[in-house]
C-alpha cells in the first residue's frame, strides 16, 4: 500500500525546521536595503521628532491671549524650519513655519489662513486656538529608546525612511541565500535560442526557469542559473554535486515524480538524502526536500519542485518561499488570508488541499479561472491569489473562502 501524502501543514513545519539562519551577515547602505532582512533590532537614539515643531505654516501663539478670536498682536520674531527662536515675549506672535521649533511659552499654532497682516505689521488672529493645537511633540513619533524595527523585519520602503529618521545609514543584514536553480526535461528549450516555427516537435519553452528566477530574487535570493539538465541519472548526479559546492540550496524542477525519466529523486538519494516527498496538495504533490552532501563537510538544502509550471509556481509560494525567507531570520514567513465570498461553483473538492486560482470581480467576490490545470500558467498571470481550499470541500456562490493574494506571496 502506498504511504499516505503528508499534510502541507506537517511539511512545512518539517521544511521550517531544517531553515536554520544562514552564518554571516552583510553592511548593507540603508539606500540598498529595501528587501534584506533586519539582525539587529533598530532601537532609537532619539526623539522623532527631536523637539515640539509646527505643524503649518502659521503663527505660534499664547492661546490665553487670543480668547476672543480677534486678538492684534505684534510679531516679535521669525522662525524658519532649521532654525530655532527665542522665547515667545509675552503680547507677541511668532511668524513659524512648518517643521519650525515651537518657541518657549507658546502653547499653539493658528495657520496662516486664520490670520490677517495688517498694514501697520501687526497680526489679526482671527480664531480662538486651543492649547496645543497644530503642534506636533518631542517624541510623537519615536521615543528615545523605543525599538522601531525589530530584529527579523524584512525591511520595505517605509522602514528603510524609519531606520534613516533614528540616523542610521547602514544596517547589519541577513546574507543572501545563494540557490542553484536548474531544470530538468529533455523536451525543454529555451527561448531564444530556437525560433517558434522551428520548435522540433514534442518540444516546449522552459517557462519555469523565468519565473523561479524572479521569484528567488524577489525574496532576496541570488541565483546562479545552471540550465537545463538532461533527463539521465548521470548528468543529474554532476549537477546537483556541483551545484552543492557553493550553495546554500538547489532548487529543481520538473524529474522529481515517480516515472522513469524521473531522475532527480534517486541521484537526491545517491548523494545526500530525501527528507520529504510528495505532499498532498493540489497543485504539486511531487514536491521533494532533502540535503545534498559537499565534498568534505557540510551540506546544501536540496528542494525539487514539479515540473508542471502551475506545480511549480504554487509550491514555490507555499513552501520555498518560506524556507529561503527563514534562512534570512525572518520570523514571520507565513502569507496572511482573507475570508472572500466567492461567486462561483466548485461543485466537488479535492481529496488534496486544493489552491484555486482567482481573482476578484469587481463586486467584492471572487471568480475562478476556468481552467485549473497544472499546466495552465495563464491562471497565474490571470489571477490575483489563490482560494485555499480543505480536502473535499465543495464551494458555493456565496460561500466565504479563504483567500491568499499574490501580493502577500509575492512580497
Ligand atoms: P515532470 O515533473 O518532469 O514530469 O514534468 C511535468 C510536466 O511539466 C511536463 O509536461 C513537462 O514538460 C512540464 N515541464 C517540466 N519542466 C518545465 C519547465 N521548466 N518549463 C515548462 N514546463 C515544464
Ligand atoms: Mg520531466
Amino acid at each position: 500500500m502506498r504511504a499516505p501524502l503528508k499534510p502541507l501543514d506537517d511539511a512545512l513545519a518539517e521544511l521550517l525546521a531544517q531553515a536554520l539562519p544562514l552564518a554571516g551577515h552583510d553592511i548593507a547602505d540603508s539606500f540598498d536595503a529595501d528587501g534584506r532582512v533586519l539582525l539587529d533590532d533598530a532601537v532609537s537614539p532619539l526623539q522623532v521628532p527631536p523637539q515640539d515643531n509646527s505643524a503649518m505654516d502659521g503663527y505660534a501663539v499664547r492661546s490665553a491671549e487670543c480668547l476672543d478670536g480677534d486678538a492684534v498682536l505684534p510679531v516679535s520674531q521669525r522662525i524658519p524650519a532649521g532654525s530655532t527662536g527665542q522665547p515667545l515675549a509675552e503680547g507677541t506672535v511668532a511668524r513659524i513655519f512648518t517643521g519650525a521649533p515651537v518657541p518657549a511659552g507658546a502653547d499653539a499654532v493658528v495657520m496662516q489662513e486664520d490670520c490677517e497682516v495688517l498694514d501697520d505689521g501687526r497680526v489679526r488672529v482671527k480664531a480662538r486656538p486651543e492649547a496645543g493645537q497644530w503642534i506636533r511633540r518631542s517624541g510623537e513619533d519615536i521615543r528615545r529608546g523605543a525599538t522601531v524595527i525589530a530584529a527579523g523585519t524584512r525591511l520595505s520602503p517605509a522602514e528603510l525612511g524609519l531606520a534613516a529618521s533614528i540616523g542610521l545609514a547602514s544596517l547589519r543584514v541577513a546574507r543572501r541565500p545563494r540557490v542553484a536553480l536548474f531544470s530538468t526535461g529533455d523536451e525543454l528549450v529555451m527561448p531564444g535560442t530556437v525560433a517558434p516555427e522551428h520548435m522540433p516537435p514534442g518540444s516546449i519553452y522552459n517557462s519555469n526557469r523565468f519565473f523561479l528566477r524572479a521569484l528567488l530574487q524577489r525574496m532576496g535570493c541570488e541565483v546562479t542559473d545552471l540550465g537545463i539538465v538532461p533527463d539521465r541519472r548521470e548528468a543529474t548526479e554532476d549537477a546537483l554535486r556541483q551545484a552543492a559546492l557553493a550553495h546554500d540550496l538547489i532548487l529543481t524542477s520538473g524529474g522529481v515524480s515517480v516515472g522513469e525519466e524521473d531522475h532527480v529523486k534517486p541521484a537526491v538519494q545517491a548523494l545526500g538524502q530525501l527528507d520529504l516527498w510528495q505532499i498532498s496538495v493540489k497543485p504539486g504533490k511531487p514536491f521533494a526536500y532533502g540535503r545534498v552532501a559537499r565534498p568534505g563537510e557540510g551540506f546544501a538544502h536540496f528542494i525539487g519542485l514539479p515540473g508542471n509550471p502551475v506545480s511549480s509556481f504554487v509550491t514555490f509560494l507555499l513552501l520555498v518561499r518560506p524556507f529561503v525567507l527563514r534562512l534570512q531570520g525572518v520570523q514571520q514567513v507565513l502569507p496572511r488570508y482573507v475570508e472572500v465570498r466567492a461567486d462561483f461553483h466548485w461543485p466537488r473538492g479535492d481529496k488534496r488541499r486544493e489552491f484555486l486560482r482567482v481573482r476578484y470581480n469587481g463586486q467584492g467576490g471572487l471568480e475562478l479561472f476556468r481552467n485549473q490545470s497544472s499546466g495552465v500558467l495563464t491562471s497565474a498571470a490571470w489571477g490575483d491569489g489563490v482560494v485555499d481550499n480543505p480536502p473535499g470541500q465543495a464551494i458555493a456562490p456565496g460561500d466565504k473562502v479563504r483567500f491568499i493574494a499574490f501580493s502577500e506571496l509575492l512580497s
